[in-house]
């Protein structure tokens, strides 16, 4: 068998239910380093709560410095009632947003793809979301959640005041709308840009960059804009409209949450976070799956790791070029999802019940 160059990958389980979903990800690595021509590294970190209770800190540097060198970095989780009373520096809800911010990782797609399989776990009609495959792009460094002056301070009369400040650059704007452009290409060629630019001139300017980069390098490419608050009611009123929708950090934040309900199950959704390509095309990422820790369910053993798994398809997708590769474990996860097979959360009458080992298990199975 030859052997191709090693691709590093630095595994972060996180907290709650991450190091279950991510130790799935793990067999499947290690099925494809013995069954394909393929020798992924895989390194391993704590992040979040977990390297809080060890060393105090939501990440060390040497697991961000590992991150630095990595591919691509794989998360599970992070977070947890255990920790909700840190101080905001502290909490591990950290860790990920300094990998976001010194990765530089601008640019996060979010998948809202109805399974047919599961058309009844949504909580809208089957005809409604059958056949669901919207991408929405989120910018993920910039706006409300960076922007500065921020913080709580005391005012007048025993009050305080809250601040944070919305703010983007042109640049900041252009180098998002341009992966949703080329992400479109590769779909159905439709671009929905969503922001409130008829109250925020942060929205005014998003929605002229947006235009303005349309009619110099995407005129082939559908492009609409749409106050976001909109896009929100036409999310469940007729989805199917959508193909990429591209917004900001605070916007993408609530209306990927939204879309991902549309098709039922937190525990299928994959995501990226894709920074800038460098004169090699490479380019640093991590994916995750979109759900949290889960703490009610975690350590039982029935979370599910399809979210997970698919993260990592997306991986191999976007990260490697290693087209063929991801559409196998899409393919397999379709398979079992056929056969029935359901962990607990999208379990339905009729179908088999599985824990989180069974289902990362049939889905090597049909790997092979
Ligand atoms: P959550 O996504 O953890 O859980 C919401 C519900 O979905 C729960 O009932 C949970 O059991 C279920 N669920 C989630 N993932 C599942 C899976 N893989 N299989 C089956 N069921 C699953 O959201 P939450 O309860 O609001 O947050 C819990 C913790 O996670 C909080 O500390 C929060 O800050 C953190 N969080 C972290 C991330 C992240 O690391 N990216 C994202 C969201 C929330």
């Amino acid at each position: 068998m030859i052997k191709v160059k090693k691709r590093k990958f630095l595994l972060l389980p996180g907290d709650g239910v991450g190091p279950e979903v991510v130790g799935e990800v793990k067999k499947i690595i290690e099925w494809f380093n013995s069954n394909k021509s393929l020798d992924f590294e895989i390194e391993e970190g704590l992040a979040g709560g977990a390297s809080y209770d060890k060393y105090g800190t939501p990440i060390t540097d040497e697991v961000f410095y590992k991150a630095l060198e990595s591919e691509a970095v794989i998360l599970g989780a992070v977070g947890g009632p255990k920790w909700d009373n840190l101080e905001f520096s502290k909490k591990p809800e950290r860790a990920l947003l300094k990998l976001r911010k010194e990765l530089k990782l601008f640019a996060n797609l979010r998948p809202a793809i109805c399974f047919k399989q599961l058309v009844d776990a949504s909580t809208l009609k089957p005809e409604i979301v059958s056949g669901l495959d919207i991408m929405i792009v989120r910018e993920l460094t910039g706006g409300i959640y960076f922007g500065e002056p921020r913080g709580i301070e005391p005012i007048d009369n025993g009050e305080r005041k809250g601040i944070n400040t919305h703010t983007y650059t042109s640049s900041e704007i252009i180098r998002v709308a341009r992966v949703a452009f080329d992400l479109a290409k590769k779909r159905l060629n439709k671009v929905t840009s969503c922001e409130k630019s008829n109250v925020m001139e942060a929205g005014q300017l998003w929605k002229e960059e947006v235009q303005s980069l349309h009619e110099k390098e995407y005129k082939d490419v559908e492009l609409n804009h749409m106050l976001a608050d909109n896009c929100a009611m036409q999310l469940l009123r007729n989805p199917k409209q959508f193909d990429v929708i591209v917004t900001d950090n605070l916007f993408g934040d609530i209306l990927s949450d939204q879309a991902s309900m549309l098709t039922g199950s937190l525990g299928l959704l994959p995501s990226a976070s894709l920074g800038a390509k460098n004169k090699d095309g490479k380019m640093r990422a991590m994916y995750e799956p979109i759900h949290g820790s889960a703490p009610d369910i975690a350590g039982k053993g029935i979370a599910n790791p399809i979210a997970t798994i698919l993260s990592f398809a997306m991986a191999l997708r976007f990260s490697l070029n290693l087209d063929k590769e991801a559409d196998v474990l899409e393919k397999a996860v379709q398979e079992v999802l056929n056969d029935g097979l359901r962990t607990k959360d999208i379990a339905s009458k009729g179908s088999k019940e599985v824990s989180t080992t069974q289902m990362g298990d049939a889905i090597i199975s049909k790997l092979k």
